[in-house]
């Protein structure tokens, strides 16, 4: 089952489970491999092994490994959704890559791979002239991280979806599913592993398609602060209202711990100004969710996962 916890001591992964991945995998793992650099926030420690999985035989080979030696074990995409604990994962990272990342168009149906990047997605459905991927565009992540988020914006990936194939532990083969969506979050079950969804666009102009990603994309850069490690927004909105107005009506802007600081770009953003630590970012975290619920009363639940 997937998890999502720091280490706990006697709970890494222990030799013979070691010698058992390295026999099962070879080269495609990684022991004690620093995470930070695959996180957008550059912060955190290791995973105790990292995975790198090509194709859906040695994703289910992986997930039973896991699950008949009780190893706790989680996806990563790009990571820009996620932090990682300074002590880092006690267990296995999984990394999809290989024909993970394929896309194939069939008349107005992508059909894409969980670890194909979002912009790849954008950028396909423009050469070919296929509108509504749009809004997506500058969501720094992979199409199964985007719908295990429902990442987007005024549009969100979970419009798009038709069909989602997944790969479950302890089951032995990639199943079909279409969870559903809702904001920031989806049905997807917590073991589930995206390997490919079918996305539905329409047919446009592309020159047009062309323009408006363009547009969208001066838009983000004029107002987050791209030029610094983030994990883009770090709050869900409350229903009705934004996290950045309220951090910045607290007075939030320009907070820092550490080497991390409330951005004085965008509220909402925290960002590693060099050195910050999971634990600097954890503390800002909470004091700005203490410092608007003084504030306004309102409690922002985070959007960010913590490993
Ligand atoms: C600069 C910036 C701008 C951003 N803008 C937006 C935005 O406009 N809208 C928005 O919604 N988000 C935005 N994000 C957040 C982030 O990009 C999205 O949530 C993105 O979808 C995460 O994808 P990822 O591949 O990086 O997932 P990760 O961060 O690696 O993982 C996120 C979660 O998805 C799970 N996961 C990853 N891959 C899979 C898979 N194949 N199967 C099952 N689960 C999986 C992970 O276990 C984890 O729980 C932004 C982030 C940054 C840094």
């Amino acid at each position: 089952m997937s998890a999502s916890r720091a280490l706990v001591p006697g709970d890494a992964l222990r030799d013979d489970q070691r010698r058992g991945l390295a026999a099962l995998f070879g080269d495609a793992v990684r022991f004690d491999e620093p995470l930070a650099p695959r996180t957008s926030m550059r912060v955190g420690g290791p995973a105790a092994a990292l995975v790198n999985i090509c194709d859906v035989g040695s994703l289910i080979a992986l997930l039973d490994f896991c699950q008949s030696q009780g190893v706790v074990w989680t996806i990563l995409g790009l990571g820009s959704n996620v932090l990682v604990h300074d002590e880092g994962f006690a267990g296995i990272v999984i990394r999809l890559g290989g024909s993970f990342t394929a896309i194939a168009i069939t008349g107005t149906i992508m059909h894409a791979g969980g670890a194909a990047p979002i912009a790849a997605v954008c950028r396909q459905a423009a050469q070919y002239g296929l509108r509504g991927a749009e809004p997506l565009v500058g969501v720094p992540g992979t199409v199964g991280g985007a719908i295990r988020m429902n990442a987007g914006t005024n549009v969100e990936i979970g419009d798009l979806v038709r069909r989602v194939e997944v790969v479950s532990a302890g089951k032995d083969v990639r199943a079909v599913t279409l969870p559903e969506f809702s904001y920031r979050s989806s049905t997807l079950a917590r073991d589930a592993v995206v390997c490919a969804a079918d996305l539905e666009l329409q047919r446009g102009d592309p020159v047009e398609v062309r323009r408006e990603l363009r547009r969208r994309i001066q838009e983000r850069n004029a107002s987050q602060p791209l030029e610094l490690p983030n994990s883009g927004s770090i709050f869900r909105n409350p229903a009705g209202d934004h996290a950045a107005r309220l951090i910045e009506s607290a007075g939030c802007k320009g907070w820092h711990c550490g080497g991390a600081e409330v951005s004085p770009k965008h509220a909402n953003f925290i960002v590693n100004r060099g050195g910050a630590t999971c634990a600097d970012v954890l503390e800002l975290i909470e004091r700005v969710r203490a410092a608007v619920k003084r504030d306004s009363g309102i409690e922002l639940e985070t959007e960010v996962h913590v490993l």
